[in-house]
C-alpha cells in the first residue's frame, strides 16, 4: 500500500495511492488518491468516500518525523571509498533535525555559508511504533514502511569541522517522499533494489541496495539499542557511490524501484 500525505489547498490529509509505477518511478495517468480518516500511523487505514485524481493534489512529505531522522554514514562500500573513508566495522550514524524535512517538489535551500552542497539518494525507513532494543529478527514489527530520501549535505562544512550535524542539518536538507510503501519486506533490499539519482536529467548515482554494508534490520537493532524510536521517526540507510555537487537552479531526482521518484529543485537561501 502507498500512503501519502497531501493537500488540495487546505489542511494536509492522508490518502492511499493506486496505480502502476513505470520504470522511472512515475505513476500512470489514471492513478488516484483515496482519502483516509486521520493519520494511518496512529489510527490505522480508514478509507473515506473521497477520491482525487493525483494531478489535482500536491503531495507533501509523507511523514513528519516525530522526534528524529537518523542517518547512516558510509553504508555502501563504493561510496565510503569515493570519499576516502574506510567501511565502518559497526554502523556509523548521525542525527538530522526533523526541521530539515521537506516534501516532493519542495525547494532545497542552498545555504550561503557553503560552496559544496551534495545530493545523496537514499532509501528511508519509517518507524511504525515506539520501540527500544529491537532484535534484528523482529525489526519488521516496528517498521511502518519505506520511502525515498535525499540526505543533502554541505560537504565542505562536513570536512572543515569533521562533524555531521551542521553539514546535514540545514532546513530543507532532508527531502522525503513521494509516499510510504508499506508492503515491502526488508529482505527485498538485501536481494537488491535499484537506486538512481539524476541531476538535471543526467544519471549520477546508479546503485543497488544489495551493496549495503549493514542491512535494515541490523540498523534498526543498532539504533534502537541506543535510543527509543518513536512512530514517524526515520532512518536513512546510506547512499551508494556517485555523490556530487548541486548548484542553484538544479533539479535533483532520486528514483528507487518500487518506491517511486522524489524530485526537488535547488534555490538560493
Ligand atoms: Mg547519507
Amino acid at each position: 500500500m502507498r500512503i501519502a500525505r497531501f493537500t488540495t489547498g487546505e489542511e494536509p490529509q492522508y490518502g492511499v495511492i493506486t496505480g502502476e509505477l513505470d520504470e522511472h518511478g512515475q505513476l500512470d495517468e489514471d492513478a488516484v488518491i483515496v482519502g483516509l480518516a486521520g493519520d494511518p500511523l496512529y489510527v490505522g487505514v480508514r478509507p473515506l468516500d473521497v477520491e482525487h485524481r493525483l494531478t489535482d493534489v500536491r503531495l507533501l512529505a509523507p511523514v513528519l518525523p516525530r522526534s528524529k531522522v537518523v542517518g547512516i554514514a558510509r553504508n555502501y562500500r563504493d561510496h565510503a571509498a569515493e570519499l576516502g573513508n574506510a567501511v565502518p566495522t559497526e554502523p556509523l550514524w548521525f542525527l538530522k533535525p526533523n526541521t530539515s524535512v521537506v516534501g516532493p517538489g519542495d525547494d532545497i535551500a542552498y545555504p550561503s555559508v557553503s560552496n559544496d552542497v551534495h545530493y545523496e539518494g537514499e532509501v528511508a525507513v519509517v518507524i511504525g511504533r515506539i520501540c527500544r532494543d529491537v532484535p534484528a529478527a523482529q525489526a519488521t514489527d516496528v517498521i511502518h514502511g519505506y520511502t525515498i530520501a535525499n540526505d543533502v549535505t554541505a560537504r565542505d562544512l562536513q570536512r572543515s569541522v569533521n562533524h555531521f550535524t551542521r553539514a546535514k542539518g540545514f532546513d530543507t536538507f532532508c527531502p522525503l517522499g513521494p509516499w510510504i510503501e508499506t508492503d515491502l519486506d526488508p529482505q527485498t533490499f538485501v536481494d537488491g533494489v535499484r537506486l538512481r539519482t539524476f541531476r538535471n536529467g543526467d544519471l549520477v548515482q546508479d546503485g543497488t541496495t544489495a551493496d549495503m554494508v549493514f542491512d535494515i534490520p541490523t540498523l534498526v537493532e543498532h539504533v534502537s539499542s541506543t535510543m527509543t524510536l518513536l512512530p514517524g521517526d526515520v532512518i536513512l540507510t546510506g547512499t551508494p557511490a556517485g555523490v556530487g555537487p548541486l548548484e542553484v537552479g538544479d533539479e535533483v531526482e532520486v528514483v528507487v524501484d518500487g518506491l517511486g521518484s522524489l524530485t526537488n529543485t535547488v534555490k538560493a537561501r
